[in-house]
C-alpha cells in the first residue's frame, strides 16, 4: 500500500473547512491557497473563502471588502463560512455598502466645502442601508466580527455621521443653519439609544447669540464666531442693565468678544510679544559677545604672564 504524503486540493480544502470552524483563519488561508495552486473541484470555493478571510483579519481596510465583493459576484450559490450560511449577491451587496461607509468615514472634513461633501456622502450612505437592507440583519458584520446591526440601524449611525458633518461645513458661515442640521443628528443619536450629549452641547453653542463687548456687534455661535476671554466685570459694573452684560459668563469672570475683535487683539498682543522677545534675544546676544571678547583678552593676559 503507497500512502501519499501530499494531500489533494480536496483534502486541503476539507480541512481548510474545519480550520475556519476552529476560527484558526490564517491556517485555513493558507489550505485554500494550495488547493486554488492544485486546481481542486471547490477552487472557486477556496477563492471565496480566501478573500472573506482576508477581510475578518484585516476588517478596517475598505479595499479588503470590494474585493470579496467581486468575488462574490461570480458565485451563484449560497455556502456556508464557520457556521454562517452565506448569500452571495446579498453579502456582496453589504460589503460594497460597508466600504463606502468605511471610506466616507476616512474623507477629510477640515475644511468647510470638504466637510458638507463628506456629511452628503454619509447621508447617501444612510439611503442605501435603509432602502436595500431595512430591518434585515446585516450578515457581513457576523462574519468579520464588527457589532452587528440591522440596515435601519446602519442607516441611522451613518445619517448621525452625515448632519454632524454638513453642520461643521455650515457653522462657518451659518450657524443657526448648523444648528438645525445638528437637531437632525441628535434625533438619530436618540433613536440609537445614545444621550447625544455632545450634539446637544453643540446645538447650544452654535444657537447661543450674544454681544461683542468690544465692538457691540451681535455674534451667535459660541466658540466659533465668538469667545469668552478672561475679564473681571466690577460688581458696579455688573448694575448696569444694559444688552451686553446679559452677554457675559454668569461668574462675571469674562466677556463675550465677536472673533474678529478677538484676532485683532490676539494678534497685535503676539506681534508686540515676538517684539519683546527679539529684543530681548538680541540684547542676550550682545552680551554673549561682550562676555566672550572679555574671556578671550584674560586667556590671552594669561597666555603672556606664563
Ligand atoms: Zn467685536
Amino acid at each position: 500500500m503507497v500512502l501519499s504524503v501530499f494531500k489533494s486540493g480536496d483534502e486541503l480544502f476539507n480541512q481548510g473547512v474545519d480550520l475556519i470552524k476552529r476560527k484558526e483563519y490564517a491556517k485555513a488561508k493558507k489550505n485554500f491557497e494550495k488547493t486554488i495552486e492544485k486546481g481542486g473541484r471547490e477552487a472557486a470555493l477556496a477563492r471565496a473563502y480566501v478573500d472573506i478571510i482576508d477581510a475578518v483579519l484585516d476588517k478596517d481596510n475598505p479595499g479588503r471588502y470590494v474585493k470579496l465583493a467581486a468575488t462574490l459576484d461570480q458565485m451563484k450559490d449560497g455556502f456556508e463560512f464557520g457556521l454562517t450560511e452565506i448569500n452571495p449577491s446579498r453579502v456582496a451587496l453589504e460589503c460594497r455598502l460597508l466600504a463606502e461607509r468605511m471610506e466616507a468615514g476616512r474623507m477629510s472634513n477640515s475644511a468647510p466645502a470638504q466637510a458638507e461633501i463628506k456629511g452628503n456622502k454619509f447621508l447617501d450612505v444612510a439611503r442605501k442601508y435603509q432602502s436595500m437592507i431595512g430591518n434585515d440583519t446585516i450578515m457581513i458584520s457576523e462574519i468579520i466580527g464588527i457589532p452587528v446591526n440591522t440596515g435601519i440601524k446602519e442607516a441611522l449611525y451613518a445619517q448621525a455621521l452625515g448632519y454632524e458633518n454638513l453642520a461643521l461645513g455650515a457653522v462657518a458661515t451659518d450657524p443657526k443653519r448648523a444648528a438645525e442640521l445638528l437637531q437632525n443628528a441628535y434625533a438619530c443619536r436618540k433613536q440609537l439609544g445614545e444621550d447625544g450629549q455632545n450634539v446637544l452641547n453643540a446645538i447650544n453653542a452654535y444657537s447661543k447669540s450674544v454681544k461683542c463687548w468690544i465692538c457691540g456687534r451681535p455674534a451667535t455661535g459660541e466658540g466659533i464666531h465668538f469667545v469668552a476671554m478672561s475679564s473681571d466685570i466690577s460688581p458696579f459694573m455688573r448694575k448696569s442693565d444694559d444688552d451686553i452684560l446679559k452677554s457675559a459668563p454668569d461668574n462675571y469672570g469674562s466677556v463675550y468678544v465677536c472673533r474678529p475683535c478677538y484676532t485683532a487683539i490676539s494678534r497685535r498682543s503676539d506681534e508686540i510679544s515676538k517684539q519683546y522677545h527679539d529684543r530681548a534675544m538680541q540684547e542676550m546676544r550682545a552680551m554673549e559677545a561682550r562676555l566672550q571678547s572679555q574671556i578671550n583678552s584674560m586667556n590671552s593676559a594669561m597666555m603672556m604672564r606664563r
